[in-house]
C-alpha cells in the first residue's frame, strides 16, 4: 500500500482526456487508479509513463465500465492500494455514427451501456468506498447536451442523460460532502475526434474550427483541467452542475 494525501479513480485513462486527466492529477499530487479497456487499441503503459514522468503514481487496471464487477474492483483496489479514494471521474466513452432508421437494438443498447450506464457504475462503485468530503465528475457532450447531431441518436440521449445522472447523484450524496458535477466538451481533438468515421476525423475538425469563436478546437488538457478544478477544494461549492468548455460555440450568435 502507498499512502496517498488524495486519490482519483479515472476510466478510460489510456488516451485522450483520461489521460490528460491522469497527468493533470499526477502534477498535483493526485494518485490515480486509472481504468483502461481491454483490447483498445491503447497502451496503458503510455499513461503510467507520463504520470511518473510528472513525478506522480499510478496504477492501470483492465476496466470495462459495462461489467459492474470490474468496477467494483478497481474502486475496492484503489482503495486497497493507496488507502482512500477521493475522486471518481467516469470518462469513458463511445462514440459510433448509426442512422436513426438503420440502428440497431444492439447498437442502441450498447451506447447506453457504455456512455450512461458506466457512469452509474462508476458513481455506484465510488458511493461505496469513497471517503466522505469527494467529488464525482461525468463527461457528458454538447452531442446530446447541448446541440442535437444527426446520426448520432444514441450517443446524444446517452450523453443528455449525463447531467442530469449527475444533478440526482449529487442531491443524493450531498449529506457525505460529496459533490458531483458534469463537463460539457465542445471539440476537443483526440482519438475518439479524430476518427473520420463516427466523428468528424482531422480535416472536420480544422473546418468546425473556423466557427468557433476561440478560433480552434479544445485539447484533452483544457478538459482535464476543468475536470481537475470540479473535484478539487477550490471547486467546494459547486455540485449539480453541468459545465461546458467549448470555446464558446455554443453561445455563438446564430448571424
Ligand atoms: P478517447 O476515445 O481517447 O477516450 C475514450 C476512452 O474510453 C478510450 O480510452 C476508450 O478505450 C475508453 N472506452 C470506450 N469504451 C469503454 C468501455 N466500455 N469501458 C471502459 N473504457 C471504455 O476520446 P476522448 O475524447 O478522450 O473521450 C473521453 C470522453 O470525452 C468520452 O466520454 C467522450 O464521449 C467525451 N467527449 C469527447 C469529445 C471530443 O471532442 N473528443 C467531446 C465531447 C465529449
Amino acid at each position: 500500500m502507498h499512502a496517498c494525501d488524495k486519490v482519483a479513480l479515472v476510466t478510460g485513462a489510456a488516451s485522450g482526456i483520461g489521460q490528460a486527466l491522469a497527468v493533470a492529477y499526477a502534477q498535483a499530487g493526485v494518485a490515480v487508479v486509472g481504468g483502461y479497456l481491454p483490447g483498445a487499441p491503447h497502451d496503458p503503459a503510455a499513461t503510467s509513463a507520463k504520470v511518473e514522468a510528472a513525478g506522480g503514481q499510478c496504477l492501470m487496471l483492465p476496466v470495462d465500465v459495462t461489467r459492474a464487477e470490474q468496477v467494483e474492483e478497481c474502486a475496492s483496489r484503489a482503495v486497497a492500494h493507496f488507502g482512500r479514494l477521493d475522486y471518481a471521474v467516469a470518462n469513458a466513452g463511445l462514440l459510433r455514427q448509426a442512422a436513426l432508421a438503420e440502428m440497431s437494438d444492439a447498437q442502441w443498447t450498447e451506447m447506453i451501456d457504455v456512455d450512461l450506464g458506466g457512469v452509474m457504475r462508476v458513481f455506484r462503485a465510488a458511493a461505496r468506498h469513497m471517503a466522505d468530503g469527494g467529488a464525482m465528475v461525468a463527461v457528458s457532450s454538447i452531442a446530446g447536451g447541448v446541440y442535437g447531431w444527426e446520426q448520432h441518436v444514441h450517443y446524444s440521449a446517452a450523453k443528455a442523460g449525463v447531467p442530469g445522472l449527475c444533478r440526482a447523484v449529487a442531491m443524493e450524496l450531498a449529506p457525505r460532502g460529496i459533490r458531483c458535477n458534469a463537463v460539457i466538451p465542445g471539440l476537443i481533438e483526440t482519438p475518439q475526434s479524430l476518427d473520420p468515421v463516427n466523428s468528424l476525423g482531422p480535416e472536420g475538425l480544422s473546418r468546425a474550427a473556423a466557427g468557433i469563436p476561440l478560433g480552434r478546437v479544445g485539447s484533452a488538457r483544457e478538459i482535464a483541467l476543468l475536470i481537475r478544478f470540479l473535484t478539487s477544494d477550490d471547486a467546494s461549492y459547486v455540485t449539480g452542475q453541468a459545465v461546458v468548455a467549448d470555446g464558446g460555440l455554443t453561445v455563438r450568435w446564430p448571424g
